[in-house]
């Protein structure tokens, strides 16, 4: 079975690969999918985020995860590389109402569609790729939220190294 794993992923956390791991272990095949829109408002251009997950995806291990972009109706993409489940993370309430939302209109959208939630992890639970972000720009610690890699990348853009 074929899950999507989709976001913007600005750049990802260890709360992301903690998803990853969790369903590339009960699932044949992940296929992190990134969203290309909205592209102005990110620190990190398509390449970049694809190119950081794939480095993780690398140094965890996972050998049933693939990166792909998509751009606009998310079902669009699940019908084009025939899937039918997406799965979200979960981290507090305040994601539910929005999560549940775009669930619903996703399955009215594409019949049959499933949507599964995955509670975050509770060390990660107050992990966003913003926060994380944020925390740099101000030069402090964010060793404990992404990995070595992403947070060389995220100093080097915020630095302009
Ligand atoms: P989006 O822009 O669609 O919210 P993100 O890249 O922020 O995309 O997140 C992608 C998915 O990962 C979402 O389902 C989000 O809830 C989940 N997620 C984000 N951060 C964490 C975290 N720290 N722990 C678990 N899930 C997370």
């Amino acid at each position: 079975m074929k899950v999507i794993y989709p976001g913007s992923f600005d750049p990802i956390t260890k709360g992301h690969m903690d998803i990853i791991e969790r369903i590339s272990d009960k699932f044949d095949e992940v296929v992190v999918a990134v969203l290309v829109n909205s592209e102005k408002n990110n620190l990190f251009t398509l390449e970049e985020r694809k190119q950081l997950i794939k480095q993780e995806i690398k140094d965890y291990g996972l050998k049933n995860v693939t990166i792909e972009s998509f751009d606009g109706l998310l079902i669009e993409f699940a019908k084009k590389i025939g899937s039918k489940i997406i799965v979200r993370g979960l981290r507090a309430i305040s994601d539910y109402e929005y999560e549940l939302q775009i669930a619903h209109i996703n399955s009215k959208l594409y019949e049959g569609l499933e949507t599964i939630f995955l509670v975050s992890k509770a060390e990660y639970s107050y992990i966003s790729s913003s926060v994380v972000k944020e925390v740099a720009s101000y030069k402090g610690d964010i060793s404990t939220f992404v990995s070595e890699n992403v947070a060389e990348k995220i100093m080097d853009k915020l630095i302009g190294g």
